[in-house]
Parts: C-alpha cells; structure tokens; sequence
C-alpha cells in the first residue's frame, strides 16, 4: 500500500536535513505486512528494544498512523565504509530528531520522526533489564521496525537502495519525518 504525501511548504526543513548530511529528501511512504518477518525472524535485535517490534507498531498501525498526516519528507543518507561511520550516522539521528523539534515549535504539533536502524543511543537498551527507556525524550523507531518498505518506498521515489554484498559497502540509509 502506497500514501504519496508531498510538501512544498516543507522546503526549509528538506534543506535543513541537507545540510545536516541527508543527501535527499523526497515525499512518500508503502507500508507492507512482511517487513516484519524480517525482524521476527533472522535479525538478533528482536525484542531487544524499545525501538523495536514488538515493542513498534505494526505495519496496520503504522498505516492508520500515516494516513493522519497530510506531508512527509523521506530522507536518504549515505554512510560510506570508515572509521568514524557509526559516530557520523549517531551524530545525525540526534540531529534528525532535533528538527523534528524545530518543525513541532514552528507549529506543525504531529512531527514526529523515524530514523535508521535500531536505537543506537545506549550501549544495551534498558527494555533488556525491564528499566524504562533512557532518553525517552530522543528515541526514535526506524521505518523498517514500524512495517514500512523502505526499498519500495525509496524506488517508489525514484532513490537508490540495494541489498548489499559487502559491509564495506556504501549504505543507503533512509529516515522520514511525518509532518502536519
Ligand atoms: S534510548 Fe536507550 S533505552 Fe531508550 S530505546 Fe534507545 S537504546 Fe533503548
């Protein structure tokens, strides 16, 4: 299932993301009911998160969830193979969750983003030891964790995304903020 949500009235927040390292932004989501097979099955984070299923909504929710906003703005941000490639990609979920502030105050009160990946705030997640999580204020879950699909969704927008052979590889990683 496809939403395509656009915003030309979001200009300043596309460029924003860019400046912070996003190397696009694009509007529109597909949600699909297997992304989360791929987390249930074959990934070690399963239940390991606050930031992960089943701990997400799942892909039904998160459709419902979509179609309560009018504009979204998809972003893509490449983390080439370096030493410094975990810190970089830390540094720009902050940030990411910082403009989601920035759009909140500036009115539009439903912001509300997704980043990459698993939470990567804390060493081990606190849902592991039955602990409330530790910078509620901040974690974000990903698209993929939420049931969206991200490869249709990126080639839906005409952006690149592959499977990868190599972890040396460059990655495509995609985040979205939800915007009304
Ligand atoms: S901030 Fe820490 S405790 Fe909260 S979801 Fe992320 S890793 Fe888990």
């Amino acid at each position: 299932m496809k939403t395509s949500i656009a915003g030309n009235n979001l200009k300043k927040y596309c460029e924003k993301a860019l400046l912070l390292g996003f190397t696009r932004a694009k509007p529109s989501v597909v949600t699909a009911p297997w992304v989360r097979l791929k987390c249930r099955f074959g990934c070690p984070g399963y239940g390991q998160s606050y930031c992960c299923p089943p701990n997400t909504p799942t892909p039904e929710e998160t459709r419902r969830i979509l179609d309560c906003y009018r504009s979204a703005i998809l972003l893509q941000f490449e983390v080439p193979d370096s030493p410094d490639c975990k810190k970089l990609f830390r540094k720009a979920m902050k940030a990411l969750v910082d403009v989601e502030g920035e759009i909140f105050k500036d009115g539009y009160y439903k912001a509300f983003a997704f980043i990459s990946g698993p939470c990567s705030l804390c060493r081990e997640c606190a849902s592991i030891s039955g602990n409330p999580c530790v910078f509620g204020y901040r974690a974000r879950p990903s698209m993929e964790s939420c049931g969206v699909d991200v490869f249709q969704t990126a080639r839906g927008n005409g952006l690149s995304i592959r499977t990868l052979k190599n972890r040396t590889d460059t990655q495509n990683k995609y985040c979205l903020m939800l915007v009304d």
